[in-house]
């Protein structure tokens, strides 16, 4: 039971606290831990993904030639890939990423998915959008220092509030169901009440800017219909797979210059240096053929460590893949009753989806409730074609308890899937070069050069992931123009591969 605690408290429910490091305990269930599996090729359906004409790019560039050659690869097409792409096109535009092929004035970018696109985590997650106010950030000032934590909640901001702005200003926010509805942490306890506010405090005293709002059990229960504490702060609900469609469609469109291609159920296996006397410097292998790049970009999330065997495990570089579950149930109420906030407490997460007839009873996208698994708390798995039933059991059993009457008991889910997140021991992501931190040689560190990651978000990577793809897209431009990288003022320096691969 010792050991079921422990593992609980490393790998917590989407949004609650963990600890920073794994003990020997945790350790010793991942001894001889093996790289990720590459993504399972029949995945569970997901409402995102499976709803009719959703996925307009599901099987982009699977058929044909591919293409043979690129200056930067990336690899993966979720919200982190997509982003990368997004940001070349900009970089290109503002003048900041050099053309290195003045021949043809082109930059030649590559994005290879090994399944339908964007059908990683940002195809099959719980669609919250929720910049951090002040959650977690005692923790985060104990980790990391007042000026990395603060950073921690700025690097959110700017890229979920970024994200509703090219939303809008593009005219397709409407498209892609972004709303901005507010977010709820829903308190259960006097005691999580408490440390909500011990949290707010220390925000407060970092001299962090707050914008919450904090409401009684009556408040609650006149307003919301569960009797309970919460406290409300902004946020946003989103279709994320529509949301990175029509990122990479604008993409397309911001320069000529970039020439940007998709090649879906392209799964990479390898990536193997080439000769030195190349003009490229990386030869990724698919099942399709090879592709040489200048530089790569592993967008790959949880399954980072199958190109990158050092990254396996729970050690300080490490990245795990965590199953989560998700289901969309049908509530027993009209949109007014429920409130289009982005709820969640310790258990799990959910939102009602936007309606079009004020008296439909909407859609609620609920996930969470992970320990329900058991052990090992579907930690270490890439399976994503299954979904666990005890997990479901809670899951259905949920909103009945908490809002009695809005929604009703033993109602099956309208669908249920699953998905894989990436964890990594501080429960930050790894933004920047590739390094191997098991050898640490400058020599080995050199071995990756050209190959950079933004990966390992956990549970809570949208209003993450669009920055971080900024950042390497700004450190590639850097290299390849003799300038040092500069962060930006919002970009927490705990997230660089080179701080955290050698600790100090
Ligand atoms: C069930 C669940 C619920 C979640 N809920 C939320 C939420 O509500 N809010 C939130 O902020 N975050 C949530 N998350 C986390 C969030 O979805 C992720 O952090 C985020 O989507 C990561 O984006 P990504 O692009 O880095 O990774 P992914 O979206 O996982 O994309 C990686 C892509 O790489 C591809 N790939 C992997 N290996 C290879 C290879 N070798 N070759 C080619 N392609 C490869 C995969 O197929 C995949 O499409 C949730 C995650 C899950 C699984």
């Amino acid at each position: 039971m010792a050991r079921v605690r422990v593992l609980l408290t490393l790998f917590p429910v989407a949004y609650a606290l963990s600890v920073p490091t794994l003990d020997n305990s945790a350790q010793a269930i991942f001894a001889g831990k093996q790289p990720a599996d590459l993504p399972h090729p029949d995945p569970t359906h997901s409402f995102w993904t499976h709803s009719p004409g959703a996925n307009p790019l599901a099987g982009e560039g699977s058929t044909g030639e591919l293409t043979n050659e690129a200056d930067v690869c990336i690899i993966g097409s979720g919200i982190t890939g997509v982003s990368v792409a997004y940001h070349l096109a900009n970089a290109i535009q503002h003048g900041t990423f050099p053309v290195q092929d003045e021949g043809t004035n082109k930059v030649r970018a590559v994005i290879l998915e090994a399944r339908d696109f964007c059908s990683g985590a940002t195809g099959r997650n719980g669609g919250n959008l929720t910049p951090y106010e002040f959650s977690r950030f005692r923790r985060a000032e104990a980790l990391f220092g007042r000026e990395a934590a603060l950073r921690l909640y700025a690097i959110e901001h700017y890229s979920a509030s970024e994200m509703a702005r090219i939303a809008r200003t593009a005219g397709w926010a409407d498209t892609v169901d972004l709303v901005e509805g507010g977010h709820m942490d829903l308190l259960l306890t006097e005691e999580r009440v408490k440390e909500a506010k011990a949290d707010f405090d220390a925000a407060v005293a970092a001299g962090k800017t707050l914008n919450a709002t904090w409401l009684d059990r009556d408040e609650m229960n006149s307003t919301y219909g569960t009797h309970n504490w919460g406290v409300r702060s902004p946020g946003y609900n989103v279709w994320p797979l529509k949301f990175v469609t029509q990122l990479f469609k604008q993409t397309r469109k911001v320069t000529p210059v970039l020439d940007l291609r998709l090649h879906t159920r392209t799964p990479v296996t390898s990536v193997s240096p080439l000769m030195a006397a190349s003009f490229r410097r990386w030869e990724l292998a698919t099942p399709r053929g090879i592709v040489q790049c200048s530089y790569v970009l592993h967008a790959t999330n949880g399954y980072a460590s199958h190109l990158l065997p050092h990254m396996a495990g729970p050690g300080p570089a490490g990245i795990v893949p965590v199953r989560g579950q998700v289901l969309a149930m049908r509530a027993n109420a009209p949109l007014d009753a429920l409130s289009k906030i982005s709820w969640v407490n310790n258990e799990g997460y959910w939102f009602p989806r936007p309606v079009t007839d004020v008296a439909e009873h909407p859609l609620v996208i609920l996930g969470g409730a992970r320990d329900a698994a058991g052990p090992p708390f579907e930690i270490d798995v890439t399976d994503d074609s299954i979904v666990d039933v005890n997990v479901g059991d809670v899951l259905r059993a949920f909103l009945p308890t908490l809002f009695p009457g809005l929604y009703t008991p033993g109602r099956e889910p309208e669908a249920e899937w699953t998905g894989i997140m990436g964890y990594t021991a501080l429960d930050i992501p790894f933004v920047g070069p590739v390094l191997n931190t098991n050898d640490v040689e400058e020599e080995d560190s050199y071995s990756y050069k050209g190959q950079f990651i933004a990966a390992g978000y956990a549970g809570h990577g949208m209003p993450r992931a669009f920055a971080c793809a900024e950042v390497v897209v700004q450190m590639i431009a850097a290299e390849l123009s003799n300038r040092e990288w500069v962060a930006p003022a919002w970009f927490p320096r705990p997230f660089l591969t080179s701080v955290r691969d050698r600790p100090q």
